[in-house]
């Protein structure tokens, strides 16, 4: 869907002032037209020193507010976003071509994350433990990590935002914010809404090229910690060259996610889940379900409806023309039930697309698309199905459709993914509910919920030995 939506040139927030890019500014299209959005300030090693500079001088004063103030602060911030939730959801739709409700759902969603976070201000609990030793107390206390550098993918713009910022600020970092080059204009949005509430340095927003304003933020000796969302690919770059420094990293990365169809599922709901978890966003999730797994007794007719379903799905164009180019060129040589080729209209829209008789250990499977593309299996019975799902390199989100409580809980038990749905879509997370991978889908660490403490905060341990003898 094109919109009318007009948008200044996007630059850099740093420091609390606009400030250009000395290299000047890139184009940023709108995938729904292919038309011109804005420009945006292609930065550099240059705006990311000065960001981390400006992060490292706003970060005593702020890690020196309480946690109870910093939380009212994040909860300002998204009143803020919640009044103007509509605005930056046209934003959304201009910069990615989703459909209008699914942006307000998402501007929702990251308002949404700042509640829970702000509603951290008031816990933020730390422990205490027992001692061998008379008169010893010991408190774990969770302390800022310093500078978060904070790298995100385009694909929910306004919830990646929101899922690393507010946690980040809550727990008394500063940061550098590096959004997609795709989704500039949404960062911008919310970089300079936020910053009506932050004194200046406490979070700063670096737009440019992920290959240009991407390494020298991650090599920067002023960067504590790097908490990154996107692709496996480059999850793995950040972490060699952040380890080389022994740097704090976090990372989130790609999914080929399985959802399961048994033989005593709602065939019909087993039909929608599918259809909303493969197409929903343009398959552009890492929880979409990119693998539909279904027993050999109900696939023909499964397949039937999801096909004839999936030829009339309206979803949004991919995010530009190299991806959509990606994809096509990665479909070539496959059976293509429905879909396959783009959609006679400007810009990048793909039509959904359905594949059938792909190996399970052809590229195809193996290889996230992020686009919307989903392949059929056919298995005997829930052990095969196990089986297939786990026989891939990601461990991100699993959904299975089933009558039986005894099925859910052996795939439950049995599936190697950091997110387990029955009778549900792969996709659809919470603020309150920690999300992440096994394998190549992360590093372990989980977002959201009180999980993202743990990214933003290090313990400390503090040893109080009383000396009765002094009472
Ligand atoms: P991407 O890896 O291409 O880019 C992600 C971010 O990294 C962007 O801001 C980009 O500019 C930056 N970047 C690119 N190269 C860099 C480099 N060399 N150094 C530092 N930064 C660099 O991913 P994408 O296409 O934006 O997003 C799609 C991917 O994100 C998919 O794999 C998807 O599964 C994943 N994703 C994961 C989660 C999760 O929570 N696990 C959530 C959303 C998206």
């Amino acid at each position: 869907m094109a919109t009318t939506v007009a948008l200044e040139d996007v630059w850099n927030l740093i420091g609390g002032e606009r400030v250009p890019a000395r290299a000047g500014t890139f184009e940023k299209l709108r995938p729904a037209d292919g038309t011109l959005l804005c420009h945006v300030a292609s930065s550099g090693s240059e705006e990311v020193a000065a960001a981390v500079s400006a992060a490292v001088a706003a970060r005593p004063a702020w890690a020196a507010r309480t946690p109870v103030e910093r939380g009212e602060v994040i909860r300002e911030i998204a009143l803020a976003l919640r009044v103007r939730r509509g605005e930056a959801a046209e934003i959304v739709v201009a910069e990615t071509g989703k459909p209008l409700p699914l942006a307000l759902g998402e501007s929702d969603a990251a308002v949404e994350m700042g509640f829970f976070v702000a509603g951290e201000g008031r816990r933020l609990y730390g422990r205490t433990t027992t001692s061998s030793m008379p008169n010893r107390t010991v408190m774990a206390t969770r302390r800022p990590v310093g500078v978060a550098a904070l790298i995100v993918s385009f694909n929910t713009p306004l919830p990646n935002y929101a899922w690393k910022v507010f946690p980040a600020l809550f727990c008394g970092n500063t940061a550098v914010l590096k959004p997609s080059e795709h989704t500039p204009a949404s960062a911008a949005f919310f970089g300079e809404l936020c910053q009506e509430f932050l004194p200046a340095g406490v979070l700063n927003v670096v737009h440019g090229l992920g290959s240009e304003a991407g390494p020298p933020l991650v090599d920067s000796p002023g960067v504590d910690l790097v908490s990154f969302t996107g692709s496996t690919e480059t999850g793995r770059l950040i972490n060699e060259r952040a380890g080389r420094r022994l740097a704090k990293v976090a990372l989130e990365l790609g999914g080929k996610n399985a959802l399961v169809v048994c033989d005593d599922a709602d065939l019909e709901r087993a039909v929608e889940w599918s259809l909303a978890s493969a197409f929903s966003n343009a398959g552009q999730r890492c929880a979409s379900a990119s693998r539909l797994v279904v027993f050999d007794s109900v696939y023909d007719d499964f397949r039937d409806r999801f096909v004839e379903s999936a030829r009339s799905y309206e979803t949004g164009p991919v995010i530009s023309e190299a991806s959509l180019e990606r994809i096509l060129g990665a479909l070539a040589g496959a059976r293509v039930l429905t879909g396959g080729t783009r959609l006679d209209r400007p810009g990048s829209w793909l039509a959904p697309t359905v594949l059938e008789d792909v190996a399970p250990d052809a590229r195809l499977s193996c290889t996230e698309l992020f686009g919307p593309v989903t392949i059929l299996y056919r298995v005997r019975d829930l052990e095969e199905a196990i089986a297939l799902v786990n026989d891939s390199p990601y461990g991100l989100t699993s959904a299975i459709q089933t009558a039986s409580l005894h099925r859910a809980m052996r795939f439950a038990d049995a599936v190697e993914a950091g997110v387990v749905v029955v009778n549900g879509g792969t996709h659809g997370s919470e603020p309150q509910m920690g999300f992440g991978g096994v394998k190549q889908s992360g590093t372990g660490w989980r977002e959201a919920g009180v999980e993202a403490l743990d990214v933003y905060t290090d313990w400390k341990y503090v040893n109080l030995i009383a000396d009765p003898a002094q009472t």
